[in-house]
Protein backbone atom coordinates (compact mmCIF):
# COMPACT_ATOMS: atom_id res chain seq x y z
CA UNK A 1 0.00 0.00 0.00
CA UNK A 2 1.30 3.86 -1.11
CA UNK A 3 0.54 6.13 1.33
CA UNK A 4 0.77 9.82 1.00
CA UNK A 5 2.41 11.68 4.23
CA UNK A 6 2.02 15.35 4.71
CA UNK A 7 2.80 18.08 7.72
CA UNK A 8 3.65 21.59 8.19
CA UNK A 9 4.45 23.24 4.93
CA UNK A 10 2.39 23.53 1.67
CA UNK A 11 4.92 21.95 -0.62
CA UNK A 12 5.10 23.42 -4.35
CA UNK A 13 5.27 20.16 -5.70
CA UNK A 14 2.21 18.47 -3.91
CA UNK A 15 0.00 22.07 -4.48
CA UNK A 16 0.19 21.62 -7.80
CA UNK A 17 -0.96 19.62 -11.17
CA UNK A 18 2.50 17.56 -10.84
CA UNK A 19 0.53 15.33 -8.22
CA UNK A 20 -1.32 13.54 -10.45
CA UNK A 21 1.48 11.93 -11.65
CA UNK A 22 3.56 11.99 -8.30
CA UNK A 23 0.52 10.62 -6.26
CA UNK A 24 0.13 7.90 -8.95
CA UNK A 25 -0.90 4.87 -6.84
CA UNK A 26 -1.19 6.34 -3.62
CA UNK A 27 -3.93 4.80 -1.97
CA UNK A 28 -4.22 6.70 1.57
CA UNK A 29 -3.02 10.34 2.63
CA UNK A 30 -2.26 10.86 5.92
CA UNK A 31 -1.83 14.85 7.00
CA UNK A 32 0.02 15.07 10.66
CA UNK A 33 -1.09 19.09 11.29
CA UNK A 34 -0.44 22.84 10.76
CA UNK A 35 -1.70 22.14 7.15
CA UNK A 36 -4.27 24.85 5.54
CA UNK A 37 -7.92 22.94 4.93
CA UNK A 38 -8.05 24.35 1.57
CA UNK A 39 -4.11 22.21 0.55
CA UNK A 40 -5.62 19.37 2.38
CA UNK A 41 -8.66 19.92 0.00
CA UNK A 42 -6.60 19.74 -3.10
CA UNK A 43 -4.61 16.65 -2.06
CA UNK A 44 -8.34 14.55 -2.07
CA UNK A 45 -9.28 16.00 -4.54
CA UNK A 46 -6.40 15.22 -6.81
CA UNK A 47 -5.71 11.31 -5.69
CA UNK A 48 -8.94 10.42 -3.92
CA UNK A 49 -9.12 9.67 -0.56
CA UNK A 50 -9.17 8.65 2.08
CA UNK A 51 -7.57 11.43 3.68
CA UNK A 52 -7.23 10.98 7.97
CA UNK A 53 -5.51 13.89 9.59
CA UNK A 54 -4.82 15.36 13.15
CA UNK A 55 -4.93 19.28 13.97
CA UNK A 56 -1.35 20.86 14.98
CA UNK A 57 -0.99 23.57 17.44
CA UNK A 58 -1.56 26.42 14.83
CA UNK A 59 -5.33 25.58 15.11
CA UNK A 60 -5.75 28.53 12.82
CA UNK A 61 -4.87 27.00 9.74
CA UNK A 62 -7.76 24.99 9.89
CA UNK A 63 -10.20 28.20 10.07
CA UNK A 64 -11.12 29.31 6.59
CA UNK A 65 -8.61 31.07 4.45
CA UNK A 66 -9.34 34.82 4.13
CA UNK A 67 -12.17 34.74 6.96
CA UNK A 68 -9.95 34.39 10.01
CA UNK A 69 -12.42 35.06 12.53
CA UNK A 70 -15.33 32.86 10.87
CA UNK A 71 -16.59 29.83 12.76
CA UNK A 72 -14.05 26.70 12.51
CA UNK A 73 -14.14 25.43 9.05
CA UNK A 74 -12.60 21.29 8.37
CA UNK A 75 -11.37 20.38 5.34
CA UNK A 76 -14.08 18.64 3.23
CA UNK A 77 -13.87 15.12 2.24
CA UNK A 78 -10.91 14.46 5.00
CA UNK A 79 -11.44 12.78 8.33
CA UNK A 80 -10.03 14.10 11.32
CA UNK A 81 -9.31 10.79 13.12
CA UNK A 82 -7.97 12.91 16.71
CA UNK A 83 -8.76 10.14 19.66
CA UNK A 84 -10.00 7.72 17.16
CA UNK A 85 -8.52 4.09 16.14
CA UNK A 86 -9.81 3.80 12.42
CA UNK A 87 -9.49 1.42 9.86
CA UNK A 88 -8.29 1.32 6.00
CA UNK A 89 -8.31 -1.70 4.00
CA UNK A 90 -5.73 -4.11 6.86
CA UNK A 91 -4.28 -0.92 8.29
CA UNK A 92 -5.15 0.09 11.69
CA UNK A 93 -4.64 3.82 11.99
CA UNK A 94 -4.92 6.09 15.16
CA UNK A 95 -4.26 10.02 15.70
CA UNK A 96 -3.47 12.52 18.33
CA UNK A 97 -3.58 15.81 17.56
CA UNK A 98 -1.78 18.90 18.91
CA UNK A 99 1.93 19.97 20.66
CA UNK A 100 2.99 20.82 24.18
CA UNK A 101 1.04 23.38 25.77
CA UNK A 102 3.92 26.30 25.53
CA UNK A 103 1.48 29.53 26.28
CA UNK A 104 -2.41 30.11 26.82
CA UNK A 105 -3.84 29.87 24.14
CA UNK A 106 -6.48 27.40 24.11
CA UNK A 107 -6.60 25.15 21.40
CA UNK A 108 -4.89 22.08 20.58
CA UNK A 109 -2.15 22.45 23.20
CA UNK A 110 -1.43 19.64 26.09
CA UNK A 111 0.20 19.04 28.75
CA UNK A 112 2.08 15.85 29.18
CA UNK A 113 -0.87 15.01 31.86
CA UNK A 114 -3.59 15.66 29.29
CA UNK A 115 -1.88 13.69 26.58
CA UNK A 116 -1.51 10.80 28.69
CA UNK A 117 -5.41 10.75 29.09
CA UNK A 118 -6.13 10.92 25.70
CA UNK A 119 -3.82 8.15 24.86
CA UNK A 120 -6.13 6.00 27.06
CA UNK A 121 -8.89 7.05 25.16
CA UNK A 122 -7.31 5.14 22.87
CA UNK A 123 -7.00 2.20 24.34
CA UNK A 124 -10.52 0.40 23.66
CA UNK A 125 -10.00 0.47 20.32
CA UNK A 126 -6.54 -0.40 20.63
CA UNK A 127 -7.73 -3.34 22.77
CA UNK A 128 -9.98 -4.39 20.23
CA UNK A 129 -7.75 -4.38 17.56
CA UNK A 130 -5.39 -6.58 19.15
CA UNK A 131 -8.64 -9.04 19.63
CA UNK A 132 -9.97 -8.94 16.05
CA UNK A 133 -6.49 -8.43 14.37
CA UNK A 134 -4.07 -9.99 16.30
CA UNK A 135 -2.34 -6.40 17.01
CA UNK A 136 -3.02 -2.85 18.40
CA UNK A 137 -2.27 -0.87 15.72
CA UNK A 138 0.32 -0.16 12.68
CA UNK A 139 -0.06 3.60 12.35
CA UNK A 140 0.08 6.50 15.08
CA UNK A 141 -0.45 9.95 13.78
CA UNK A 142 0.47 12.54 15.87
CA UNK A 143 1.32 16.28 15.35
CA UNK A 144 4.09 16.18 17.98
CA UNK A 145 6.94 14.13 18.37
CA UNK A 146 7.60 11.50 21.34
CA UNK A 147 10.04 13.01 24.03
CA UNK A 148 13.60 12.71 22.79
CA UNK A 149 12.96 11.62 19.26
CA UNK A 150 13.57 14.24 16.84
CA UNK A 151 12.28 16.50 19.72
CA UNK A 152 13.84 19.90 20.48
CA UNK A 153 14.84 21.67 24.35
CA UNK A 154 12.25 24.50 23.56
CA UNK A 155 8.75 23.80 25.55
CA UNK A 156 6.78 24.10 21.88
CA UNK A 157 8.63 21.58 20.30
CA UNK A 158 9.48 19.40 23.29
CA UNK A 159 8.38 15.85 22.85
CA UNK A 160 5.56 13.58 24.72
CA UNK A 161 6.25 11.26 27.20
CA UNK A 162 3.30 9.68 26.67
CA UNK A 163 4.32 8.77 22.90
CA UNK A 164 7.09 7.05 24.28
CA UNK A 165 4.91 4.86 26.36
CA UNK A 166 2.43 3.99 23.32
CA UNK A 167 5.32 2.56 21.69
CA UNK A 168 6.61 0.52 24.54
CA UNK A 169 3.15 -0.22 25.02
CA UNK A 170 1.37 -0.94 22.00
CA UNK A 171 4.34 -1.78 19.47
CA UNK A 172 2.91 0.33 16.43
CA UNK A 173 4.85 -0.26 13.16
CA UNK A 174 5.04 3.69 12.60
CA UNK A 175 4.78 6.45 14.43
CA UNK A 176 4.30 9.66 11.96
CA UNK A 177 4.85 13.53 13.10
CA UNK A 178 5.24 16.48 11.83
CA UNK A 179 5.80 19.96 13.74
CA UNK A 180 9.46 20.20 14.11
CA UNK A 181 10.57 22.05 11.19
CA UNK A 182 13.45 20.82 8.93
CA UNK A 183 15.71 23.74 7.81
CA UNK A 184 19.02 21.25 7.45
CA UNK A 185 18.91 18.30 4.65
CA UNK A 186 21.15 16.38 7.21
CA UNK A 187 18.88 16.42 10.21
CA UNK A 188 17.64 12.76 11.53
CA UNK A 189 13.86 12.45 10.32
CA UNK A 190 13.73 8.86 10.40
CA UNK A 191 14.51 6.50 13.56
CA UNK A 192 13.52 3.59 15.01
CA UNK A 193 12.17 2.82 18.26
CA UNK A 194 11.99 -0.75 19.74
CA UNK A 195 9.27 -2.03 17.02
CA UNK A 196 8.11 1.48 15.68
CA UNK A 197 9.93 3.44 13.05
CA UNK A 198 9.53 7.35 13.96
CA UNK A 199 9.14 9.65 10.95
CA UNK A 200 8.72 13.21 10.96
CA UNK A 201 6.89 13.97 7.97
CA UNK A 202 7.32 17.29 7.66
CA UNK A 203 6.64 18.38 4.22
CA UNK A 204 5.46 15.43 2.56
CA UNK A 205 6.75 11.38 2.71
CA UNK A 206 5.65 8.50 0.85
CA UNK A 207 5.59 5.37 2.82
CA UNK A 208 5.38 1.72 1.03
CA UNK A 209 3.96 -0.91 3.76
CA UNK A 210 3.67 -4.44 2.37
CA UNK A 211 -0.02 -5.47 3.09
CA UNK A 212 1.03 -9.03 3.32
CA UNK A 213 3.43 -8.08 6.72
CA UNK A 214 0.74 -6.37 9.11
CA UNK A 215 0.70 -9.58 10.70
ZN1 LIG B 1 3.30 22.59 14.99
Amino acid sequence: MKILTVSDKVDELIYSPALKRLGDGVDLILGCGDLPAYYLEFIVTMLGGPLFYVIGNHANAVRERHRPYSKWEYPGGCENIDGHVVRYKNLLIAGLEGSMRYNNNPYYQYTEREMARKVWGLVPGLLMNKLLYGRYLDILITHAPPQGVHDKSDRCHQGFRAFVRFMERFRPRYLIHGHVHIYNPNEITETQYRDTTVINTYGYRMLEIDEDTLL
